[in-house]
């Protein structure tokens, strides 16, 4: 896990991650930026950087929302986005990225 000292440290990890997951990083940056910030946020609290969308007490049982969550694959294949929003699937367009229903049991 890499160190999300701040926003741009999440971002780095972000692009990491989606080239090795073959995603894109949503280049809506209004859109990312508050992301970023909770992912820095959560990690900071609880250790992890838990998904700043869904709730969590950063315990045991949420370790599925880790970003990048267990969820996020599915919704890609299926939405072409994660349910935040900023991991995208090749060719989705920015611009359709809207709220999904929640994956999560
Ligand atoms: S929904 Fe997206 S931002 Fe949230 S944990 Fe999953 S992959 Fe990360």
């Amino acid at each position: 896990m890499a160190n999300l000292a701040d926003s741009a440290a999440a971002r780095a990890y972000a692009v990491q991650v989606a080239r090795h997951r073959r995603w894109v990083v949503n280049p809506d940056t209004a859109l990312t930026q508050p992301i970023f910030e909770g992912l820095v946020t959560q990690n900071r609290r609880f250790g992890k950087p838990f998904c700043p969308c869904r709730d969590t007490d950063g315990g045991p049982t949420d370790q599925d929302i880790v970003c990048p969550c267990a969820y996020a694959q599915a919704d890609i294949d299926e939405t072409g986005q994660c349910y935040c929003g900023l991991y995208l699937g090749v060719g989705k367009d920015p611009n359709t990225v809207t709220s999904i229903p929640e994956r999560r049991p």
